[in-house]
């Protein structure tokens, strides 16, 4: 298996809930580590840029005002097999249909307020990375 990195993010709600150590934790526990981390708050116009793949969809406005609502944790997680590691500790979009024991099935309150991102894919991964880092700020 690869190793690979992976963008996580810790959305307004989990960061606002006093959760971050909760996240950070299920991630070193499961052998990701942590090779950059930072908070940051999001404009309207950078959370827009973010999230522009789903700029068709009925809950982008939505999602947009949630993301820059408040402070986030942009993290670069590295194992192997991250990518996938990191969704399947995330769990499901949809918190009622996550598994038990992971992060949205514990502790999400409804499909938007999701505590986390974490990429997709490999190559969603690197253009997530390159919109929260530059190589000053990784390990
Ligand atoms: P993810 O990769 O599991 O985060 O899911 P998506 O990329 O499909 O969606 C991005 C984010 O948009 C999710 O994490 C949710 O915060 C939000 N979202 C997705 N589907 C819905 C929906 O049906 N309604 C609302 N209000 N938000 C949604």
């Amino acid at each position: 298996m690869a190793i690979e990195q992976t963008l996580s993010l810790i959305k307004p709600d989990g960061v606002a809930r006093g959760l971050i150590g909760e996240v950070i934790d299920r991630f070193e526990r499961k052998g990701l580590k942590i090779r950059a981390m930072k908070m940051l708050h999001l404009t309207r116009e950078q959370a827009r840029a973010f999230y522009t793949v789903h700029k068709e969809r009925p809950f982008y406005a939505r999602l947009v005002k949630f993301m820059s609502s408040g402070p986030i944790v942009a993290m670069i997680l590295e194992g192997e097999n991250a990518v996938q590691v990191n969704r399947d500790l995330m769990g499901a979009t949809d918190y009622r249909q996550a598994a038990p024991g992971t992060i949205r099935r514990d502790f999400s309150r409804s499909i938007e307020k999701n505590l986390v991102h974490g990429s997709d894919g490999p190559d969603t991964a690197m253009t997530e990375i390159a919109f929260f880092f530059n190589d000053l700020e990784k390990v």
